[in-house]
């Protein structure tokens, strides 16, 4: 039997304190922070001198750049990574220490450990949870915004004056076009969805369905259309094109907006299509928006809509630790590019946000 090499556990204890004090051992002061900011660089970067090809590199712990010994090349170390115009390392490996831990802190406790401004630790991290979206393509989930308004809470500067900050929702609909109701409705639709329809009745229900009614269902989609439009789009008969409307209407395939415009419904009697959601699916996304959300009261009580993606994604390393374990935050920065603080401030999370399927997972008894 082979021996694993354990790693010394360097967080031994899972309390803000515990952990800031072993911080405190590792990091004592901005100098080492650095000097192991740089080291990280130093360690990742190209061996070989860009400008003579030789491997006999400088490397001055105090200094900011790699040097060449042999034609003296200064090869900048942080240019273009994410730790790119960084002053002060320490706050940036304690918010990396704290999230690799597990350990929720708010902005204003860490604020007050780190001698920073509350608006920095934020931006810390806000480009934080950036980097670790960028992790998130496989095996996501795409949730629907609306999903999570209820901790919508807090002003950000995409609240529409003098509203609600959960009008940031409708607002972020109306701009990419959509109509909010609709939008809303398909959101209730996945609710719907749940509720039991037996297979006979699917089947029956089916059966109604003809040439004309499929015609119908290929043309309607998210995005509203008006019944005039539609009519002209089918090309039918005036008289079998409301009759097949009807049809839809009446077993939810389509739905009927105001001003007569419609959209695709999400009809518990239609069969699984590709692309539509499955209730499996559903059931899994309805699991992360709660534990999401509990998430949110327990730690922040509200959230703006406009950062929804970004607690998501803090949301899933402080909770998944399988894959945000220790160190593996600091070599996704490491990987990462520079983000800046514009990146941040015109930041919007879209419509569909991204949430790992893990999050979804079903509790395991015991
Ligand atoms: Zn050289």
């Amino acid at each position: 039997m082979t021996k694993k090499v354990v790693k010394p556990n360097l967080q031994p204890t899972k309390s803000i304190a515990g952990l800031w004090a072993a911080f405190c051992i590792r990091y004592p002061n901005e100098e080492s922070s650095g000097i192991f900011t740089r080291s990280q660089f130093f360690l990742n970067s190209k061996v070989a001198c860009p400008e003579c090809a030789t491997e006999n590199r400088l490397f001055n712990f105090e200094q900011r750049f790699i040097q060449c010994r042999n034609c003296k090349r200064k090869i900048w170390l942080l240019a273009g990574t994410f730790f790119n115009r960084v002053r002060r390392f320490r706050p940036w490996l304690a918010a990396i220490w704290f999230i690799e831990a597990g350990v929720m802190i708010t902005a204003s406790e860490f604020a007050r450990l780190l001698k920073v401004a509350t608006s920095t630790a934020l931006m810390i991290f806000k480009k934080l949870s950036m980097v670790i979206e960028s992790r998130m393509e496989k095996k996501s989930e795409k949730i629907p915004s609306a999903h999570f308004s209820n901790t919508f809470y807090r002003r950000s500067r995409e609240t529409p004056a003098g509203r609600h900050p959960r009008e940031e929702e409708t607002a972020a609909v109306a701009r990419v076009g959509v109509n909010p109701r609709a939008r809303m409705q398909l959101v209730r639709d996945n609710r719907a969805n749940e509720l039991a329809v037996t297979e006979k009745e699917r089947k029956l229900v089916n059966s109604l369905i003809g040439k004309a009614e499929k015609l119908l269902l290929s043309l309607v989609s998210d995005n509203p259309i008006s019944y005039d439009r539609l009519c002209k789009q089918a090309n039918l008969p005036i008289n079998e094109y409301s009759a097949a409307l009807t049809n839809l209407e009446l077993f939810d395939f389509v739905r009927r907006l105001s001003g007569d415009q419609f959209v695709l419904g999400d009809s518990p009697y239609a069969s699984p299509v590709k692309g539509s959601p499955s209730r499996k699916l559903i059931e899994r996304r309805n699991r992360i928006a709660s534990r999401f959300i509990d998430f949110v009261r327990a730690n922040y009580r509200g959230i703006s809509r406009k950062y929804l993606q970004n607690y998501v994604a803090l949301f899933w390393a402080y909770v998944d630790k399988k894959t945000w374990a220790q160190d593996s935050l600091m070599s996704a920065c490491i990987c990462y590019r520079e983000i800046r603080d514009d990146d941040v401030i015109s930041y919007v999370t879209p419509l569909d946000v991204v949430a790992p399927r893990i999050l979804g997972a079903k509790k395991k008894a015991g």
